[in-house]
């Protein structure tokens, strides 16, 4: 599979009711759903051969199962019309379990979508609450009971630990839970709380703790032992895969700077040196569109010492890491030369490892992946 086909996003900016902990750009009137789709479609011919030929789609947000089967179906239309897709395409769709009936999951599959990651987010109702979550526990065991009877062959679980009063022992009855399903991907994501959302404004006025950072790292290193023990290749800091072939080939292209095409409100999108974003707003977006205008809002050139740095954050994020010869065609840089020393003192220490002329993060390197780009 060459990886550096572009993939293509489509944020769907609808979301039946707001989790205070979100800070994804969503609104819970679904009224603005017809103008959207067709400013959507517009986008899509705005950039007809600007991104050929695609090899993943990944239908985002938002709450993408909010729309009915039809308007998924036209979007994939769309898409098929004004892009060159691949033979073998990986079609994704993100889902709430509270939206998955069986019919709907049906025709899903009908029109091609062939990986579904469900929002579970966890097994305890208590964290559900906290998260203000609109699904019940037994919405999301009947969610992906029916995916799989529906069909699905590629499905990922998406939960979320580190929140408030929960502790390594409950997390890891959520992880010992999603495991009986045998998902082909979990992706287990630590909480954060931006500041503006409802509950990072509860927490920085103090309200409840999150956990510190020990017990975040126990978090992270029992979520690790814990899946890889029950098969899972733990292959990017929040990402397990049952195989490697169930690796998310959408999300690989942002960790390795391939091309990426970012349709939608607050979507973003990466060619060559080149990275932009549209309107967080549906109305200015919209309005962009109407008037004949892609809806981006910035657009930023990155230098090549940008995109070097941004390549060894993302690579050291990955379990495969940076295959160095690589890294110096493609960035102008011998990192092993050039960063000798402190690569042989994190080596030492156990942080990363330097073998078959790939540098890669340990498990313990893993875990602190965002510090160790700042070689
Ligand atoms: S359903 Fe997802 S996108 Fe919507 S508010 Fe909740 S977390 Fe955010």
């Amino acid at each position: 599979m060459n990886e550096k086909f572009p993939g293509l996003y489509i944020h769907i900016p609808f979301c039946l009711s707001k989790c205070p902990y979100c800070d994804f750009y969503s609104l819970t009137s679904v009224s603005a759903v017809p103008d959207f789709l067709d400013a959507l479609s517009k986008e899509m011919e705005m950039y007809r051969n600007r991104f050929n030929p695609i090899d993943t789609v990944y239908i985002g947000g938002g709450t993408p199962s909010l729309l009915s089967p039809q308007q998924l179906e036209d979007i994939l239309i769309s898409v098929k019309k004004k892009f060159d897709l691949i033979s073998t395409p990986e079609i994704t769709i993100e889902t709430n379990p509270a939206d998955l009936s069986r019919s709907f999951l049906e025709l899903m599959r009908e029109i091609g979508i062939n990986r579904i990651n469900i929002g579970v987010q966890s097994f305890d109702e208590k964290v559900l609450d906290f998260l203000g979550r609109r699904h019940s526990i037994k919405q999301a065991i009947s969610a992906v009971a029916t995916s799989r009877k529906a069909g699905f062959r590629n499905l990922g679980l998406d939960l979320i630990y580190g929140v408030p009063g929960q502790d390594v022992e409950s997390w890891l009855n959520t992880l010992k839970h999603a495991v009986v399903f045998s998902p082909e991907h979990i992706s287990c994501y630590q909480l954060t709380l931006e500041a503006k959302t409802p509950l990072g404004i509860k927490y920085r006025a103090g309200e409840f703790p999150i956990p510190g950072e020990e017990l975040q790292y126990e978090f992270f290193m029992k979520t690790s032992e814990f899946l890889e023990d029950a098969g899972y290749i733990h292959y990017e800091v929040s990402n397990f895969a049952r195989g490697k072939e169930h690796t998310s080939r959408h999300n690989q292209k942002y960790w390795d700077h391939s091309p990426y095409l970012g349709l939608g409100p607050s979507a973003h999108s990466f060619q060559c040196n080149q990275r932009w974003w549209n309107h967080r707003s549906l109305n200015q977006y919209l309005a962009a569109i109407k008037g004949g205008n892609l809806p981006v809002e910035e657009t930023e050139t990155l230098t090549m010492a940008q995109l070097r740095l941004e390549a060894l954050c993302l690579g050291l994020r990955t379990k495969k890491g940076i295959f160095l010869q690589d890294f110096k065609n493609r960035y102008h840089y011998d990192l092993f030369t050039e960063k000798k020393k402190i690569l042989t003192k994190l080596e030492e220490e156990g942080f990363i490892s330097i073998q078959d002329g790939y540098l890669f993060p340990t498990q313990t390197g893993l875990a602190i992946a965002d510090s160790l780009s700042l070689i």
